[in-house]
């Protein structure tokens, strides 16, 4: 057998690539990893982690207008960008030194270098200027924003990698997208008291979620403050003398910003990587084909995350990885499972939803059962915020199984990982019904929805009446 100098290397140090270089070396494995930026990837260093601080930063002006109606008086507020930019910032530090020295720790090598494939088993380090070889090579490289180079004026734009570290807050900024990127911003700059423009292409913002959520969203945006152009696009974007941007959309409405942000979608990491070189086959965006199990078209090159373009999100990523290990190091194939799976949108209102929207439930089943509840959480009543919550569990008449469950509303996305567990387990709406509820929450609407709201029936909603006759 020929020898090599580590059994595992691993390109990318993100969610994907540490837990595969950190599980397998605790395996006792020779294992190393490449990371040409910081360790801990996009969600560490540049997407979940940081948004999420960004999210509890831009919530305190409605939480200091709520407190009001329980009795406090709140002095005027204000907000320092560069504390939380500098506060962010140290915490990101101190979560990049966790996922590096865990890969250490467990007996791995790590090397901040870019690295590039030369063969099926050699990988050259470029800041180190020499090749090392590898029995099974893991390809974790992630994805980045995509620049939208065809929009003229793109050069002036931002991208979520530049909201993490602008120099200033803007005073008005212009997204563009309709994924949870571009919604989850325009949240947060709306939060911290920025004039906030969202305009999406499509005919309602976050495409594939229940129309519910989308709708509602929306609504509740917009009663905030937030404009939302859908069936818009950018036609340029222009800066102008005083060095504002003129944002042209279509239909020739001219936006004024002092940044224009673009999130409209994620470019698969695989330019420059030696896949040509080792045979690793990709498709039309760059992306990794794998097999059910992250098998490149090369035996013992392995892809998982972001770069395969599959499932875009930090759990799944981390579970391709875990799946990944069963199979190359411990004898156990293990195929990564991307049913079912539960995830937030971290706006405001937040959105936690699992399983099948309304809307694929009816294209796949041939009669539904839907339960959905709109009601005023009771922390918005003394505030009189006039912010309503909705929940909807959508059911599968023929086996009674909860086959989507949607929320929308404060801690939404809490509530989203436990009902994640109820919907995955195929769980019955009579399970539902048996389970006590707990006594003051909105969540307890969840398991008191009694009576459908109405039927679908082959696709079509069926009117209220049908649903009382259920
Ligand atoms: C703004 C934003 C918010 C997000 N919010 C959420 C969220 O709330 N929840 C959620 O689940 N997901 C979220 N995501 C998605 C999540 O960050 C990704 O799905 C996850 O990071 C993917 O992990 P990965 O290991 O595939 O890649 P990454 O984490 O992107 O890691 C890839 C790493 O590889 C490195 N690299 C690339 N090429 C090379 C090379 N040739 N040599 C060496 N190193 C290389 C990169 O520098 C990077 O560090 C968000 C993403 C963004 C952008």
């Amino acid at each position: 057998m020929p020898h090599y100098d580590y059994d595992l290397f691993v390109i990318g140090g993100g969610s994907g690539g540490v837990r595969a270089a950190r599980v397998s070396a605790a395996l006792g494995k020779r294992v190393a990893i490449a990371e040409e930026y910081r360790f801990g990837g996009t969600c560490v260093i540049r997407g979940c982690v940081p948004k999420k601080l960004f999210v509890y930063a831009s919530q305190f002006s409605e939480h200091f207008e709520d407190a009001a109606g329980f009795g406090w008086t709140v002095p005027d507020a204000s907000f320092d960008w560069p504390t939380l930019i500098a506060n962010k910032d140290t915490e990101i530090a101190r979560l990049e030194r966790i996922y590096q020295t865990g890969v250490e720790n467990a007996g791995g090598a790590t090397f901040h270098s870019r690295a590039v494939l030369l063969d099926r088993h050699t990988i050259r380090l470029v800041a180190e200027n020499r090749t090392v070889t590898a029995d099974q090579i893991v390809i974790a490289t992630g994805a980045r924003p995509n620049p939208h180079a065809a929009l003229p004026g793109h050069e002036h734009c931002i991208f979520s990698n530049e909201a993490f570290h602008l120099a200033e807050l803007p005073r008005a900024i212009v997204i563009a997208g309709g994924g949870y990127i571009a919604v989850e911003f325009a949240n947060i700059f709306h939060g911290l008291g920025v004039e906030v423009t969202l305009i999406y292409r499509g005919r309602e913002i976050l495409s594939s979620f229940d129309e519910d959520l989308r709708r509602g969203l929306h609504q509740a945006m917009e009663k905030k403050g937030i404009r939302i152009l859908c069936h818009s696009m950018f036609e340029r974007i222009e800066k102008r003398s005083d060095g504002r941007l003129n944002a042209h959309v279509s239909g020739g409405v001219v936006l004024e910003a002092d940044q224009v942000m673009l999130a409209l979608g994620r470019i698969p990491n695989t330019e420059k990587l030696g896949l040509a070189a080792a045979r690793v086959e990709t498709g039309k965006l760059g992306e990794i084909f794998v097999d059910d199990y992250s098998r490149t078209s090369v035996d013992n090159i392995w892809a998982l995350g972001d770069v395969t373009n599959r499932v875009q999100l930090t759990p799944v990523a981390i579970h391709e990885a875990m799946c990944f290990v069963e199979t190359a190091f411990k004898g156990n194939p293990t195929k990564p499972d991307h049913e079912t799976i539960p995830t937030a949108v971290f706006s405001q209102p937040e959105i936690g939803t699992v399983g099948l929207s309304e809307e694929a439930a009816g294209r796949k089943f041939s009669d539904l059962e839907v339960y959905r509840a709109v009601f005023r959480p009771m922390r918005n009543v003394l505030s009189g915020r006039d912010e309503k919550m909705m929940m909807k569990l959508v059911v599968d008449a023929a086996t009674r199984v909860v086959v989507g469950a949607h929320i929308l509303g404060p801690d939404a996305g809490e509530m989203a990982q436990l009902l994640g567990i109820a919907v995955k387990a195929r769980l019955t709406k009579e399970d539902f019904d048996r389970t006590m509820a707990v006594h003051p929450t909105a969540a307890e609407e969840l398991v008191t929805m009694y009576k459908p709201n109405y039927r679908v029936v082959n696709g079509e909603r069926a009117d209220s009446e049908d649903a009382r006759r259920v």
